[in-house]
């Protein structure tokens, strides 16, 4: 069980630097902790105008403070107190407040708690390989058939949508399957490190070494957490347990949204170890490819779609595999709702809004024009080495923006605003997402800035 005295203190302590004072003692100073578990907080509030302002404000506040102190963004429950105060009753007020759920934290000892269930589907026999997977899907099976031995550790990244998961549980599935007597585990990064945070609170620590410390093999999947959400304990613990599964000769498989050294909140003798075996990045795919995983997504649910369908599907959309795989969704169902065939003129109807945004898909010229218009500065400013507020400010505004709806990378945008790097950018991204967070008036701007970059003006 989560400690709800030590707990609740410390994200209130969070809410109180996120908001302003007054809100503070308005909204939050009256609010107890029922309960709380990494997937829920459930919160009690003294009457139900101050549940609904809760909730439609302040969800958000909630979370992020829960995820700088518990490492998990759990979902808020709102219980309004039974005061019998005539005031403020409602029916909302007098049902009963539901039961706190159960802390899954209490009971799990063991790593098969935290596992995530594997997805059956995540084979390597339904993974598509081209050029844009071939190292990492090579590297992947090597390690399946040889634990271990072949690449310690294996480091996958790539973006999102772009098939870390499926083969890094693919491996999974066949580390179990071919070898019974192995100990294997797949786990998410925040799960794993939501297993440290509750063991050190429940004092089994001890145990939760030796069961990482006992394993053959340990997948960890979107270790990027470790560097946005983790505190030191928790680096240190992994550490711990890299080295010593590492100096066994154990098997360990970290998947990543970015490359090792663009982990930099991460410790570095952390990241120089995640270089020691093999790098493998995944690419987006692709038109050929593309045009090979939908036929086979396709394939796979009993469907035959006209090759003009898959070539137009596959020039329209070019971001990643989730994407492909959304829109064979989409007009399988839409045929069937239609009761047609799959036909081109049937794909380009059913994945019309899907198209018209990629026609309009989003240039820097048009983030600048936006930008310098709102905040009334210079493009040449924005490129500059000036860092006074009032061009530091725009400046991260428009790389946020672009990272946003711009398909650049970071070092495409870090190179359009003055030759900066991805760091910086990255930096920019994060911190403006903070704030839209915390001020209402920087959010409303975001908002029609948006729009305005949307539209085309
Ligand atoms: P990531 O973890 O990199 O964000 P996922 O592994 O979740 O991406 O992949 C997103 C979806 O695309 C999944 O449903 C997955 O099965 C599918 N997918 C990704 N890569 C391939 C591939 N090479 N062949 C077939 N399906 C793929
Ligand atoms: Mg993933």
């Amino acid at each position: 069980m989560i400690h709800k005295e030590k707990v609740w203190p410390d994200i209130l302590g969070e809410i109180q630097r996120r908001v302003r004072h007054q809100q503070f003692e308005t909204w939050f100073r009256n609010v107890k902790l029922q309960a709380c578990s990494p997937e829920t907080l459930t919160l009690v509030v003294p009457n139900t105008f101050c549940h609904e302002w809760l909730k439609r404000r302040y969800l958000d506040t909630i979370r992020g403070a829960a995820l700088a102190v518990m490492g998990s963004t759990p979902e808020v429950e709102l219980v309004v107190e039974e005061t019998g105060d005539p005031v403020a009753a409602s029916p909302a007020q007098q049902a009963p407040a539901p039961p706190p759920r159960p802390a899954s934290v209490a009971r799990a000892h063991y790593p098969a708690d935290w596992a995530a269930r594997l997805n059956r589907g995540y084979r390597f026999a339904s993974f598509v390989v081209g050029a844009s997977n071939a190292l990492a899907h090579a590297a992947a099976l090597a390690i399946s058939d040889n634990p271990g031995q072949a690449y310690n550790p294996l480091f996958l990244h790539g973006g999102v949508g772009l098939g870390k998961t499926h083969l890094i549980q693919a491996i999974t599935h066949r580390l179990l399957e071919a070898r019974g007597e192995l100990s294997v585990l797949y786990i998410p990064c925040e799960s794993f490190m939501n297993h440290f945070i509750a063991s050190v609170q429940n004092g089994e620590r001890e145990k939760f070494r030796e069961v990482y410390r006992g394993l053959d093999a340990l997948l960890i999947d979107d270790i990027h957490f470790l560097s946005r959400g983790a505190r030191e304990a928790t680096q240190e613990e992994f550490f711990h347990t890299f080295n010593a599964l590492y100096n066994a000769g154990k098997q360990i498989v970290l998947s990543s949204d970015c490359a090792p050294r663009e982990l930099t909140k991460l410790e570095e003798r952390l990241v120089s170890r995640f270089k020691w075996g093999l790098v493998a990045r995944v690419d987006a795919p692709s038109y050929e490819m593309r045009v090979a995983i939908l036929r086979k997504k396709a394939e796979m649910r009993g469907r035959r779609f006209p090759d003009a369908a898959l070539q137009f599907i596959a020039e329209n959309i070019d971001t990643n595999i989730r994407d492909l795989e959304g829109a064979v969704t989409k007009v399988i169902a839409f045929a069937a709702l239609a009761n047609k065939l799959i036909t081109l003129s049937l794909v380009k109807q059913a994945l019309r809004d899907i198209v018209e945004r990629v026609a309009a898909a989003v240039t820097m010229e048009d983030v600048i024009r936006a930008v310098t218009a709102e905040y009334r500065v210079k493009l040449s400013e924005l490129q500059s080495k000036r860092r006074s507020q009032s061009v530091a400010l725009p400046r991260q505004v428009a790389m946020y923006l672009a990272r946003r709806l711009t398909r650049y990378s970071l070092e495409e945008i870090g190179g359009y605003f003055g030759g900066r790097d991805h760091t910086t950018v990255m930096h920019a991204c994060d911190k403006i997402g903070g704030l839209v967070k915390r001020e209402p008036s920087l959010a409303a701007t975001i908002e029609h800035l948006t729009a305005r970059i949307r539209s085309h003006p």
